[in-house]
């Protein structure tokens, strides 16, 4: 029996209708690639996110144009939207204004207390979050001479120094993220800030990468730190098409048995036993079967050392002969299929599941 993970049980702040922090889910979250101006593009991009599973989006509010569109890019999704602000306060005060359900501040390029109590006080009136988003890449200058480099006694301080204006201010509606592009040092920064505040964790490995890269990284230091039950929402930042990021979040969530989202699979590498082209048929089988969002697992194994028994922990199975297969469902063989035939077949079963003859 694997024992359950232990939850860090952080406060409770509200991000438009969602909650983040206590006992509820660890929420997707991804930003948008778009330029913000475009209201157009952002909202067709949200809403392809939307449509993957993301339940938080952050834009880039580079200047008071992008401020400015945000009221009417918030209308047009369903999902809360988070500003993501640096270097001048002015663009956070707009973001308020326009309705946002949350702010993204770096402590590393807005220095100036009494603008950042500006904001604090704003969005206070507004009853909206902050999220304290220390990055390894822009750490304040004088916490990196201090403490050596961006070390994760750096990225802690750096928030605490943060937390401690907003708390002063009386506002504790707050989230802390401390991304580092190192997983080890990420990994260790949060390990070191979750025991000594109270607020949610957002977690991520900052800038993590192209392709396989980015997924391996942020699923070391994401991963990690979930088993140690740190994290109340995160972000896998990889390059390229944000959609990505939010499939690669719930695959990081379900392989922890955290969260499902859609369909679990397990295919085999193949070897020389192999009679079928397994993954021509796992590539296509997904491919058809991408915007069905069915929690079932489906196990799709080239020959019968493995597949029988991989076919019993999943709804649906495949087990691979020589140019066939058999589908199994809930662990029974189902039927025998010709090779040309099993997607098209395992498509069908898959949509018609679990209303099938067993
Ligand atoms: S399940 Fe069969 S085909 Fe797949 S890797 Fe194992 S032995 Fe090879």
């Amino acid at each position: 029996m694997i024992p359950p993970i232990q939850r860090r049980i952080a406060k409770e702040v509200r991000v438009g209708p969602l909650i983040l922090g206590g006992t509820h889910p660890i929420r997707v979250q991804s930003m948008t690639t778009t330029d913000t101006r475009d209201i157009e593009a952002t909202v067709r991009q949200i809403k392809r996110l939307e449509q993957a599973g993301c339940e938080i989006v952050r834009v880039a509010v580079l200047n008071m144009d992008a401020a400015n569109q945000l009221a009417e890019i918030k209308k047009r999704i369903n999902i809360p939207l988070v500003a993501d602000i640096h270097f001048d306060h002015r663009l956070a005060l707009k973001a308020i204004e326009q309705g946002v359900d949350k702010l993204r501040l770096n402590p590393g390029n807005i220095t100036d207390r009494a603008k950042i109590e500006q904001v604090v006080k704003a969005a206070k009136d507004k009853g909206i979050p902050i999220r304290v988003g220390v990055n390894s890449g822009s750490l304040p200058k004088d916490l990196l001479v201090k403490y050596e480099g961006a070390t994760p006694e750096a990225m802690v301080e750096a928030a605490l120094r943060e937390i401690e204006i907003l708390e002063d201010n009386n506002f504790s509606d707050i989230v802390v993220s401390l991304k580092s592009t190192d997983v080890r040092v990420m990994i260790e920064s949060y390990r070191l800030i979750a025991k000594q505040i109270k607020y949610p964790l957002h977690l991520g490995v900052t800038e993590a990468g192209l392709g396989d890269t980015g997924v391996v990284r942020s699923a070391l230091g994401i991963g990690t730190l979930l088993l140690e039950g740190i994290g109340d929402t995160l972000r896998c930042s990889l390059t390229g098409d944000p959609v990505r990021e939010v499939k690669v979040a719930y695959d990081i969530l379900a392989a922890l048995h955290i969260r499902w989202r859609g369909i679990q699979y397990t295919s085999c590498p193949t070897c020389g036993r192999i009679g079928i082209d397994l993954e021509k048929i796992v590539a296509e089988v997904q491919k058809r079967l991408e915007n069905v969002d069915k929690p079932i697992k489906i196990s799709l194994i080239g020959c019968v050392v493995n597949g029988p028994g991989e076919a019993l922990h999943s709804n649906i199975g495949l087990v691979g002969h020589e140019k066939s297969g058999t589908i199994y469902i809930d662990g029974k063989p189902y039927k025998r299929v010709p090779e040309d035939q099993l997607v098209d077949e395992l498509v069908r079963v898959v949509k018609e599941y679990p209303l099938l003859p067993k």
